[in-house]
């Protein structure tokens, strides 16, 4: 029995037999029915939607229900679907061979690209998954201060690294569990957790531990918590500590990379990074990332230094065209839509919320947008989870049975795209004060 299909305000004409049924299918040959967690519709019920097919801002499910596609993909999709630009590139690179293991052209151009939008990175080395690029970004930490501890921040996730799944958000955040079995003690030990937003927690645990910390790895505006932006100071503070005790400073930028600005966050507030991580948009919507930073760390890397990375398909050449492709679209003007639509989704939301009277705050962290039930501003991840999650899920379904598809999660920012139009605006209009009012009625 679906959340939608059991009528808590779902909209007249919405239906989820066939998705229902593939969700079943696939539950018996894939744990949980999906290949990443969140996907699952866990923590707001109900199955999945399957998607069939996407246009623009517009997804469609396999029961020909459209939504107003407000994930993106969880963020890569930021100029909207099936981008001619994009698909254009990759039926070309397709064509003319999938693979090499061997390095083609696009790959420096890719890179060029990055290091010309993000001042900070000097060299980039391409690899496959977000995961991969923080993992190997700790590695070359590690390698180049000689040093084993790694901070990182409560509700910041940074892909499923052993060493960096303790209290992370997204995923984990959305299922409640502090860290997974399967990490031994020997991973977590060397990982110090500390608040969000906490720069005096920051510097008690650099005096704490002299000569021993690595790396300090943030989000450079948190967006697995929810969107929380760094507090004034926080992100300047981390790097004025590392730099002071020797230790590297890792802007995770996966998410804000190339979404929140040209450069990502690094566009909106300056703080440079030893290194950074980078994937989702850079992407296109294929399976790339990348992980960059000062030349004298990045050539620790092999071949030209000791540390040991390598990837069978890094840089692959049509994934390579994605991401270019994707990246070279993404002009000012792109940015400039992307901030005025989530201006214009959190004013929706936070309106019909208001309207009902709801407590409740739209945050942003530059174009990422979040609403939590929440009286009060939400600056780390005991705020986060403070916060009134058990009107979330009528909220969702109130939404998605009227064609809005927001992340099926209290603690996941909502992705924009510049391809949303009025049509899309209006549609969003039309459900949010039918999702204000559910979320009024719910009861935890
Ligand atoms: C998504 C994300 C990752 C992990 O990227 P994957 O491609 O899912 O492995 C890492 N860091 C941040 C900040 C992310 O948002």
């Amino acid at each position: 029995m679906s959340a939608a299909s059991s009528g808590s305000g779902a909209g007249p004409d919405f239906r989820d037999a066939r998705s229902s049924e593939l969700f079943g299918r696939a539950s018996k040959v894939i744990p949980g029915g999906v290949n990443s967690p969140v996907r699952a519709f866990g923590s707001v019920g109900g199955a999945p939607r399957f998607i069939a097919e996407a246009s623009g801002c517009t997804l469609t499910d396999v029961d020909g229900n459209e939504y107003v596609d407000l994930v993106c993909s969880w963020g890569p999709m930021i100029l909207g679907h099936a981008h001619p630009a994009i698909v254009e590139a990759v039926q070309k690179a397709a064509t003319t061979g999938m693979s090499f293991g061997a390095p083609t052209e696009g790959e420096i151009a890719l890179a060029e690209e990055i290091v010309s939008r993000v001042a900070p990175v000097e060299q980039v080395r391409l690899v496959n998954s977000g995961t991969e690029a923080t993992m190997s970004a700790v590695r070359l930490a590690r390698g180049f201060t000689g040093r084993s501890k790694v901070v990182k921040f409560s509700g910041c996730y940074h892909g499923h690294v052993d060493a960096l799944l303790a209290d992370a958000g997204s995923g984990l955040a959305t299922f409640g569990l502090p860290t997974s079995p399967g990490v031994t003690g020997a991973q977590a030990e060397d990982t110090i957790v500390l608040p969000y937003n906490d720069i005096e927690a920051v510097r008690a645990a650099f005096a704490a531990n002299p000569g021993e910390i690595a790396c300090v790895i943030t989000e450079a505006a948190a967006g697995n918590m929810g969107a929380v932006a760094p507090l004034p100071g926080f992100n300047e503070g981390l790097r004025a500590i590392t730099a002071e005790h020797g230790a590297l400073l890792i802007m995770d930028e996966v998410m804000t990379g190339f979404r929140v600005s040209r450069s990502g966050w690094f566009g909106r507030d300056g703080v440079a990074g030893d290194l950074y991580t980078f994937g989702k948009v850079m992407s296109g919507g294929l399976p790339a990332a990348a992980f960059g930073g000062r030349a004298d760390v990045m050539s620790r890397l092999a071949p030209s230094g000791p540390v040991y990375q390598a990837g069978t398909l890094s840089g692959n050449p049509v994934a390579v065209a994605a991401g270019l492709a994707s990246l070279r679209a993404a002009d000012d003007a792109v940015y400039a839509a992307l901030e005025r639509n989530a201006r214009t989704l959190g004013a929706l939301l936070g309106d019909a919320l208001a309207a009902e009277g709801v407590p409740h705050r739209v945050q942003f962290a530059g174009n990422l947008v979040s609403v939590f039930f929440s009286a009060d501003p939400v600056t780390n991840y005991a705020e986060a989870k403070a916060a009134d999650t058990g009107r979330f899920p009528d909220f969702f379904h109130a939404l998605l049975s009227r064609g809005v598809y927001a992340p099926p999660s209290a603690f996941e920012a909502w992705f924009v795209s510049s391809a949303l139009d009025d049509d899309a605006f209006s549609k969003i209009a039309d459900a949010a004060p039918h999702a204000a009012k559910a979320a009024a009625a719910a009861q935890n």
